[in-house]
C-alpha cells in the first residue's frame, strides 16, 4: 500500500508505470502474509517490484510501450515474471520503456516519455528508463529490465542506481518481447548490488523454453558477496578512457578506482582495440535481427489492425505504418536493408565477422585480469528532447555499453558520485558467468 500510493502521487510527474496492478499485487501481498506466517516464505516474498513492459504478464496488458500492442492481453507469463510470482514477490505494475526497448532516452515510448527523478527536465536513459526512475523515486525497490545494447547499464548510470545485465543466456528469454535475440538480456535495477544478487538469482537458469538458455546451475550470488576483494585484477581498457567521455565524470571513475585500489583491488591498463567498431556493428546486427523479429506485427494475428483496407497488402503497410513509432519503423529499414541481397555479404556478415574480433579483445583481457572497469555512459543525463531529431548522436550514447552485448559478457553500472547533482555511473564487466565475482566487487565498493 506505501509503495501503490508513492504511485498515485508521484507517477504522475514522471509517466515511469504504462499499467499499475493494484488488485493484481494487493492479492499477491496477501497470499505473501500468509505464506510468511506459516514459515514457507523466500528471502524474496512480499517484496515489491516493477516488471519492464517488454515482458509478457498474464492476464495483463504487455504493451512493449508501442501502440501496436497497446491493446495486447498477453495470454501466458513470462519465465522470469513466473519465477519471482513464485518467490513471493509482488508485482506493482509495468514500467514505461522506449518502444520495443529501441532508445537510450525513453522517448520513443508511445506512452509518452519518461522523466529523471533526478531532474525531470532531463532524460532516465533509456530502454529501460521507466524502471530506474520508478526505482530511484522509491515507487519500488526492485524491477526488472532489458538489456540489448545497455538498457540496463545506461538509465542505472542516469539515476545512481545498481543493474546488471548477466551472461547471455543465463536468464530464460521465453515471454520477453523479442528485439534483437542474439544480444537481449534481462536483468535488474535496484539500489545497491546486495538487491540486484537475491533478485537475479532467483530470476537465473536453464529453460527449456528458451534454446539459447545455458543449462548450467546458478551460482549463489547472494553468498558470494562476503568475500573480500584483496587481489582482484581490474583492467581500465585504454579505449574506454580516450576522447568522448567527459572530464567531470572521468574525474569520479577515478576517484572510485582510489577506492577500489584501497579495498585491494590492483589495476592495470589492458587494449580492446575493436572497441570503436562497436557502435557500427551493433547498429547493423540489432536492426537486422530486429526487422526479421518484428515481421510477426502484420495486423493479423495479435496487435493493432487498420480499419477499411481494401487489401491483404494495405492491411499490412497501413497497420504497421500506424502501430509503429519513427524510430522502430528507422530500425526494420535499416535491418531490411543491410540483410537484403547484394548487402547482406557487405553489411550483415561484416559485422558478423567484426562482433567475433570484438568478442576476441575480451577472451584475451580476460585471461590476465578477472574484471575490466570503465565508464557506463559519455555523460550525466542530457535534456528531454536534447538528441531526439539525431539519431546518430542518440546511437553513440551507447559506445561504453553495446560491446558486452555483442561479446554475450556480464556487465553491470553502479552510481560512483555525482556531477553538479547528476549522477554517474561506471561500469564493469566480467568473465561469462562471473555474475557472483562482478556483484560482489560492487557491493564490496558500497
Ligand atoms: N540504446 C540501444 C538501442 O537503442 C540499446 C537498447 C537496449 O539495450 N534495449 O538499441
Amino acid at each position: 500500500l506505501h509503495f501503490l500510493k508513492r504511485i498515485e502521487t508521484l507517477d504522475p510527474q514522471l509517466n515511469s508505470l504504462i499499467t499499475v496492478t493494484a488488485e493484481r499485487a494487493l492479492a499477491q501481498a496477501d497470499a505473501a502474509d500468509a505464506r510468511l506466517a506459516s514459515g514457507d516464505a523466500t528471502e524474496l516474498t512480499g517484496i515489491p517490484l516493477i516488471q519492464k513492459d517488454i515482458f509478457c504478464t498474464l492476464g495483463v496488458r504487455t504493451s512493449c510501450a508501442s501502440k501496436m500492442l497497446d491493446k495486447f492481453i498477453a495470454p501466458y507469463d513470462a519465465t522470469i515474471v513466473e519465477k519471482l510470482d513464485a518467490a513471493g514477490m509482488v508485482m506493482l505494475g509495468k514500467a514505461n520503456m522506449d518502444e520495443f526497448a529501441m532508445g537510450s532516452s525513453n522517448e520513443t515510448s508511445w506512452y509518452g516519455p519518461v522523466k529523471n527523478p533526478w531532474d525531470t527536465q532531463r532524460v532516465p536513459g533509456g530502454s529501460s528508463g521507466g524502471s530506474v526512475a520508478a526505482v530511484a523515486a522509491g515507487l519500488a525497490p526492485i524491477a526488472t529490465a532489458t538489456d540489448t545494447g545497455g538498457s540496463i547499464r545506461q538509465p542505472a548510470a542516469l539515476t545512481n542506481l545498481t543493474g546488471i545485465k548477466p551472461t547471455y543466456g543465463r536468464v530464460s528469454r521465453y515471454g520477453m518481447i523479442a528485439f534483437a535475440s542474439s544480444l537481449d538480456q534481462a536483468g535488474v535495477v535496484a539500489r545497491s548490488a546486495e538487491d540486484c544478487a537475491g533478485v537475479l538469482q532467483a530470476m537465473s537458469g536453464f529453460d527449456v523454453r528458451d534454446s539459447t538458455s545455458v543449462d548450467r546451475p546458478v551460482d549463489d550470488y547472494v553468498s558470494a558477496l562476503g568475500r573480500d576483494i584483496k587481489g582482484l585484477r581490474i583492467g581500465l581498457p585504454k579505449e574506454y578512457f580516450a576522447e568522448g567521455l567527459a572530464p567531470s565524470s572521468r574525474e569520479r571513475i577515478d576517484q572510485a578506482i582510489e577506492t577500489f585500489k584501497k579495498l585491494g583491488a590492483t589495476f592495470t591498463e589492458i587494449s580492446l582495440p575493436n572497441s570503436p567498431l562497436s557502435v557500427p556493428t551493433y547498429y547493423v546486427v540489432a536492426p537486422a535481427e530486429a526487422s526479421s523479429n518484428l515481421a510477426r506485427f502484420d495486423g493479423v494475428r495479435f496487435g493493432h489492425r487498420a480499419e477499411g483496407v481494401k487489401s491483404l497488402e494495405e492491411l499490412y503497410k497501413r497497420s504497421r505504418g500506424e502501430g509503429f513509432g519513427s524510430e522502430v519503423q528507422r530500425r526494420i529499414m535499416i535491418g531490411t536493408y543491410v540483410l537484403s541481397h547484394g548487402y547482406y555479404d557487405a553489411y550483415y556478415l561484416q559485422a558478423q565477422k567484426v562482433r567475433r574480433l570484438i568478442y576476441e579483445d575480451f577472451r584475451r583481457a580476460f585471461e590476465s585480469v578477472d574484471l575490466v572497469l570503465g565508464p557506463t555512459a559519455t555523460d550525466v543525463a542530457f535534456k528531454l528532447g536534447e538528441k531526439s531529431d539525431d539519431p546518430v548522436s542518440m546511437y553513440l550514447n551507447d559506445i561504453y555499453t553495446i560491446a558486452a552485448n555483442l561479446a554475450g559478457i556480464p556487465a553491470m553500472s553502479l552510481g560512483c558520485g555525482f556531477v553538479d547533482g547528476l549522477p554517474v555511473g561506471l561500469q564493469l564487466m566480467g568473465n561469462f558467468f562471473d555474475e557472483g565475482r562482478l556483484l560482489n566487487a560492487a557491493h564490496q565498493y558500497q
